[in-house]
């Protein structure tokens, strides 16, 4: 496995689980993840829990997600609990860092290989051969890119590389308490772009502002000066978050957009991506993590039971990524559409009931889950004994 970021753990962690002998290959020096909090939607919280991960108490559960225009005309309220009702699994938000950590918690954690940068990959005649920064090679039946989105392995099986979409966040943590203690999450819309407050957990929220970008963007001397110029007076929550940030809070902004076209069929080779470095999308949907999640659990139930067998396991990867592609290519078109609009533009969205928005995202997120495939899992996991994650 090449990367342990959420993809690369939650994979090794599955197939640690169903029995492989697993190895994960990170560039970083340690285990410890930046960023800011993801969204874990129903879809991805079955994953997780079929992996055995424990996100009680973890981050902030949401009950609603209210959607307004720039001028705090209401555009939509979704009902976030009835969804986690209908799906079957909660929906919160949860600091990337923590996320990590609760995946890593049981993991046997010497099965991690830091400070190894992959540099190159070859298909052998019995499985595939990574080579390393430091000249080092190690062998397996099996290699996956879970290594983001400039993913090595993506290179090596030919798959179209990500292109830019025109935007970019400005996002991040920040400590305000009174936004905090709240299970109602905002995005606003409008000509210039969106922004997003939503509870992270303790008294973090998640904060983002979305801008057009382009190649040759240069970064402002003082951003939160452009942010603000840009924002304020969207609403009170907006005009609370711009006057706690400071300049050093924009730091490792801005992201800007990628999109990867979501690849025909790879290579008949032993390996495979699994995550970003399959499918690196905008982060309109928040579906980035919850979609590395649900191809966990393709990929572990297409390789369960597998002899090991070149064409076997050849075959069983294909299985995955046929199984995944119309799916993940339907949620990556959604969230490539742009929310940036004038008022004249979103008046329409706002004349729908809520109950309306709530029931189609409802369907989307079921339609696009492997919901049949989840409930198998579960059922096979809940009659089986447990085994530990570590292979004696
Ligand atoms: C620093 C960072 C911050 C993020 N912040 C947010 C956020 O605030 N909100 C949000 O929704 N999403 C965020 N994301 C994205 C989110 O984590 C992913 O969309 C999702 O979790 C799927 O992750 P992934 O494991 O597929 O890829 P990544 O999270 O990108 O993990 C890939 C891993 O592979 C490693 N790697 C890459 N190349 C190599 C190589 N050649 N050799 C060895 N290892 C390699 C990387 O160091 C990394 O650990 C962030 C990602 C990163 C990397």
């Amino acid at each position: 496995m090449i990367g342990a970021g959420v993809s690369g753990i939650a994979v090794a962690r599955g197939l640690l689980r169903d029995g492989h002998d697993v190895t994960v290959f990170e560039q970083r020096d340690d285990n410890r993840a930046g960023g800011g909090a993801v969204t874990i939607w129903s879809n991805g919280a079955a994953v997780l829990r079929q992996l055995g991960v424990d996100m009680n108490g973890a981050g902030q559960l949401l009950s609603r997600v209210r959607v307004v225009t720039s001028r705090g005309r209401r555009l939509a309220t979704l009902n976030v609990t009835a969804m986690a009702d209908r799906l079957g699994a909660p929906v919160r938000m949860v600091p990337r860092r923590l996320l990590l950590e609760r995946l890593l918690e049981g993991f046997p954690i010497e099965r991690i290989r830091c400070n190894a940068r992959a540099v190159g990959v070859v298909a052998t005649g019995r499985g595939a051969a990574v080579e390393f920064e430091d000249g080092s090679v190690a062998r397996g039946d099996v290699v996956i890119g879970a290594d983001g989105l400039h993913s090595i392995l993506r290179n090596v099986v030919g798959a179209p590389a990500a292109k830019p979409t025109g935007w970019c966040s400005w996002q991040g943590l920040v400590a305000i308490p009174e936004l905090a203690d709240s299970r109602v999450a905002m995005i606003a819309v409008g000509a210039v772009g969106n922004a997003g407050v939503w509870p992270a957990g303790g008294c973090e929220v998640q904060w983002w502002f979305d801008l057009p970008w382009s190649c040759d963007f240069a970064r402002p001397p003082r951003p939160l000066d452009v942010l603000r110029s840009n924002f304020t007076g969207w609403s009170e929550t907006v005009d609370l978050v711009l006057a706690r940030l400071t300049n050093d809070d924009l730091a490792g902004s801005p992201y800007p957009h990628f999109r990867h076209p979501i690849a025909a069929a790879l290579p008949a080779a032993p390996l495979t991506l699994l995550g970003d470095a399959a499918h690196t999308m905008p982060p309109t949907l928040a579906q980035g993590t919850n979609q590395a999640l649900l191809d966990t659990m393709v990929l572990c139930n297409a390789l369960s039971g597998v002899r090991n067998e070149a064409t076997e396991i050849s075959r069983a990867l294909r299985r995955y990524e046929k199984t995944r592609r119309r799916r993940v290519s339907a949620v990556s078109r959604v969230a490539a559409l742009q929310l940036a609009h004038g008022e004249s533009v979103l008046r329409p969205a706002g004349l729908l009931p809520d109950r309306l928005h709530t029931r189609i995202l409802t369907t989307f997120l079921a339609w696009t889950s492997h919901r049949r495939m989840s409930a198998e899992i579960e059922r096979g996991l809940a009659a089986a004994t447990p085994i530990a994650l570590a292979r004696p």
